[in-house]
């Protein structure tokens, strides 16, 4: 039987390794539905390719898409607009998978949409759950969903995790043996610079990563080392653990993807090529395995593993987000959101690359945490923290 698939932002980075691997497996996996924000010429191709049912685009491209899909005899493909568009072909009764990979806050309530119904979740989407955190884990286990991680460093702690972790009780401490997690951490294109060169870094610089190829937000998240905070956050909630029990390790050759340690003096390590088609593929095809057109490792050709502690004092984002972490309630939401502002104006050139930092811990101090105890609160942290940011953006825009 035919599994299939809709894939939330399928015109990004993650999107793209997606269909990449769907591509080599038609007859395991149909795509059902696709989505895109901007990239309406780059949805019409995916369109042409895999003919799904049902593309959803923005109102406002919605008359140009439809021409376009005339033009190339697509017009049986079904359009949706918007959110709910979005809601609904994540929770579309006809999908059996769905890849959550819009990038940021956006894609928090597609990627709920797509657990409340149930689904297999492969989920690329972090600041989802960095936002809602419990919310989630606690809606997929009253749905019956399965959250799969693909980002890779939480796709490796998955691998190297006894079997049915995941469906563990919650008690924050680490179970069956393990003892801690190593979240590696490339150091993203910065790793060597000192302050001082910190502070006139260029966006084309920040989003040139040494290892991974990916889109432009979290290209600048790695090389702030935001990407490690957010990723710490969600680390803590889908193994169920305090954040004292991760390690950041910087593992600059991006082989080893993260590691677990057991009480017995064990680590276990998945390694690969860094190339997302493997956690993507180990989620789709999760307990079995398919193949990916990635090549196996070759040791002789990358004989060097380098280890080392992250620096704090020149890329303080990761303990924000650590201490985010630590508070909880709706801190992390508000890290999250700040540090959508900050990337979005340095992208913009209207930051340097060190205020992102200084943007995100001015709004963190500008407002106390609640409990995250509802969706509708947290989405109003969410937005009270993306005013501070901006504000303080203006501010910092202004010279003062
Ligand atoms: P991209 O920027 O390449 O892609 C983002 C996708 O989201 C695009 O399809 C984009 O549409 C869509 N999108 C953007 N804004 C909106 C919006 N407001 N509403 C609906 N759709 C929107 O990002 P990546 O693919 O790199 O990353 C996606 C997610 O996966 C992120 O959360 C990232 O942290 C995570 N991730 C990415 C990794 C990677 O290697 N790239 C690794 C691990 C995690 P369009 O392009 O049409 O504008
Ligand atoms: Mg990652």
């Amino acid at each position: 039987m035919l599994q299939t698939v809709c894939i939330l932002g399928a015109t990004g980075s993650i999107g793209e390794s997606t269909l990449k691997v769907l591509a080599e497996h038609p007859d395991q996996y149909s795509v059902f539905a696709v989505t895109a924000n901007s990239r309406i010429e780059k949805l019409i191709e995916i369109c042409k390719q895999f003919n799904p049912k049902i593309a959803v685009v923005p109102s406002v491209h919605v008359d140009r898409f439809a021409q376009l899909l005339k033009q190339h005899q697509l017009q049986h493909i079904e359009i949706l607009a918007d959110e709910a568009g979005l809601l609904a072909v994540a929770a579309h009764p006809d999908v059996d998978i769905v890849m959550a990979a819009i990038v940021g806050a956006a894609g928090l309530l597609p990627t709920l949409a797509a657990v409340k119904a149930g689904k297999r979740i492969l989920l690329a989407n972090k600041e989802a759950l960095v936002m809602s955190g419990e919310i989630m884990l606690q809606a997929a286990k009253q749905h019956n969903a399965l959250l799969l991680p693909v980002d890779s460093e939480h796709n490796a702690i998955f691998q190297c995790l006894p079997q049915n972790y995941l469906q563990l009780e919650t008690n924050n401490q680490p179970q069956l043996g393990v003892s801690k997690i190593l979240l590696t951490a490339s150091g993203g294109p910065f790793l060597n610079f000192s302050l001082d060169q910190l502070q006139t870094v260029t966006p084309a610089q920040a989003c040139k990563h040494p290892n991974w190829s990916m889109g432009r937000k979290i290209s600048v998240d790695s090389a702030t080392l935001m990407n490690k905070g957010l990723e710490l956050i969600e680390a803590c909630h889908l193994f169920s653990i305090s954040e004292h029990f991760v390690t950041v390790v910087v593992h600059p050759q991006s082989i080893i993807h993260s590691m677990v340690q057991y009480v017995d003096g064990s680590t276990l390590a998945q390694m690969g090529n860094p190339d997302m088609c493997t956690p993507i593929a180990h989620a789709l095809a999760w307990p079995k395995r398919i193949s990916t057109s990635v090549p196996a490792l070759d040791l002789f050709l990358n004989q060097q593993l380098n280890f080392q502690e992250p620096d704090i004092q020149r890329f303080p984002a990761l303990a924000l987000a650590r201490q985010a972490m630590r508070i909880g309630g709706t801190s992390p939401a508000i890290l999250n959101a700040a540090n959508e502002i900050a990337v979005a104006a340095f992208l913009e050139e209207k930051i340097s690359f060190t205020a992102i930092p200084e943007v995100v811990e001015f709004t963190i101090n500008k407002i106390t945490p609640n409990n995250a105890e509802s969706l509708d609160v947290i989405l109003h942290a969410d937005h009270l923290a993306r005013d501070v940011a901006r504000q303080r953006v203006e501010q910092l825009i202004g010279g003062q």
